[in-house]
């Protein structure tokens, strides 16, 4: 039987409704799943790491969790972990570990849209999922993964695309990686676009913004003139556009040593264009602006941290 750690960070999956709270907050432990899950998936392990609502996760926590998964499939005790967290930010997390955890062992992420006092609750049947999946031979070398709902998804992929659907998670762009079955694991495309940054630390100084139509770009002079980011990424218009009178700050940025990433606000696709007009890929290009290729505006934020992280950010956000 392999052996797996669960490894519990708080999140809807850990909530029950409290009255003292007036709302579910966080009260399940590793003890509380382990009583009400099948037996026979794996021989399974169950380790405390926070309990806590992904809202309330510092940057710390993010990559303190990231360095407890490396530590956990390095022992050769470990074939697999799965990490119980919060659907908020889990995304940032997941991909997080994806960039910077080198293992073949299979990595979950997981959660729940329903708490424990709700009819319905997917906690226990996304961790069970999810076991079957660290259990198995077919993830090895998949990277981090997130499973919900029976479906099995990159890290790099997938995205929380509704508050309270329990099919929340999806991978806009190129779909699930595979399912979860009465048969068990299927794994239908191996997911090639995996990068790795190796890291010892996270820029910390890092900003996301997000454009829109006829926006003034005084926030990102203030990100760089009163908060002294180190870098910024701007979730732009379309295929990598940004409205003319924000050209000259952005370049202004660059010249003082703010690295500044072009994702697109539309959440998929990359940030290239053929276009002659002003503030579009060319021009952002020219100025010395990097790319986010495909990620979203808060996984090309972490990714940006981890790459500031090294001293060679520039080589993990090739020219689109
Ligand atoms: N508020 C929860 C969180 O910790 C939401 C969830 O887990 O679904 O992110």
């Amino acid at each position: 039987m392999k052996r797996i750690t669960v490894l519990t960070t708080g999140g809807t999956v850990a909530m029950r409704a409290d009255a003292s709270a007036s709302g579910a907050v966080p009260q399940l432990a590793g003890g509380d799943f382990a009583d009400a899950l099948p037996r026979n998936i794996a021989d399974t392990r169950f380790e405390a790491f926070s309990n806590l609502p992904s809202a309330h996760f510092t940057l710390e926590h993010v990559w303190d969790l990231s360095r407890r998964v490396a530590a956990l499939v390095a022992n050769p005790q470990v074939d697999g972990v799965v990490v119980t967290h919060g659907t908020d930010t889990l995304e940032e997390s997941a991909y997080l570990c994806d960039i910077t955890v080198d293992t073949l062992k299979p990595i979950i992420f997981t959660g729940a849209m329903r708490t424990a006092s709700e009819l319905g609750y997917d906690g226990l049947a996304n961790i069970a999922a999810s076991m079957r999946v660290a259990a198995s031979d077919d993830a090895r070398g998949c990277g981090t993964l997130v499973v919900f709902n029976d479906e099995i998804h990159a890290a790099r992929d997938v995205t929380k695309t509704n508050t309270t659907a329990l099919e929340t998670f999806l991978s806009p762009e190129f779909g699930a990686l595979g399912r979860i079955d009465l048969g068990g694991v299927i794994i239908a495309r191996q997911p090639t676009l995996r990068e790795f940054v190796p890291t010892s630390r996270l820029e910390l100084n890092v900003h996301l913004l997000k454009l829109a139509v006829g926006m003034s770009d005084g926030l990102l002079e203030y990100l760089v003139d009163t908060v002294g980011g180190r870098g910024i990424v701007l979730e732009t218009l379309g295929g990598g556009r940004v409205p003319p009178w924000w050209l000259p700050t952005i370049e202004r940025a660059i010249k003082q040593g703010v690295t500044i990433v072009i994702a697109s606000r539309t959440g998929a696709g990359r940030t290239i264009d053929r276009y002659g007009y002003v503030g579009g890929h060319r021009d952002l290009a020219q100025i010395g602006c990097w790319f986010a290729n495909g990620l979203n505006g808060q996984k090309a934020r972490i990714k940006l941290m981890a790459a500031l992280g090294t001293s060679d950010a520039k080589s993990y956000f090739q020219d689109e």
